[in-house]
């Protein structure tokens, strides 16, 4: 279980754009199968609850606010190294300082609204997983 799978959401910023389709081509060319996914959208308080870590950072009533404005793609990716991967794949938390051909170098307008979320440790990637989805929702 260890290393292989990642949790991701798709921000209300690239769903709005309609990159759903853009995004998942580019998270499956890269060898991630889609074990769990659905369109949803988080309440002010579930988002609250989802970014908790950042309680107490500048940026957290914004970031509430903003994961809980629009319907999110929420998913779970299973591949060897998935967390590590994947945060490879999304790039720099800031879409100015993302590598090309990253997804937040392609779809992120901002710091802020950057398109897409990928757990940062194999542990939180269970934990988000669990947050969005029951056993039954998971395809493994
Ligand atoms: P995510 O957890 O969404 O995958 P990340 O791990 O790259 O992003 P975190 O440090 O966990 O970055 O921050 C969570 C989210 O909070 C970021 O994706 C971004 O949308 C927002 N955020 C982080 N820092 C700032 C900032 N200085 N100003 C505005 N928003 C920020
Ligand atoms: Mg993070």
């Amino acid at each position: 279980m260890a290393g292989k799978i990642t949790f991701t959401m798709i921000k209300p910023d690239a769903v709005k754009s309609q990159y759903i389709g853009a995004i998942l081509d580019k998270i499956v060319a890269s060898g991630f199968k889609i074990v769990a996914m659905k369109l949803t959208q988080l309440s002010a308080a579930k988002a609250g609850e989802f970014y908790e870590v950042h309680k107490e950072r500048p940026f957290y009533g914004e970031l509430v606010e903003f994961m809980s404005s629009g319907p999110i793609v929420a998913a779970v990716l299973e591949k060897d190294n998935a967390v590590e991967d994947f945060r490879t794949l999304i790039g720099a938390t800031n879409p100015a300082n993302a590598a090309e051909g990253t997804i937040r170098k392609m779809y992120a307008k901002s710091m802020g609204e950057n398109a897409v979320h990928g757990s940062d440790s194999d542990e939180n990637a269970l934990i988000e997983a669990q947050f969005h989805f029951s056993g039954v929702e998971m395809f493994r």
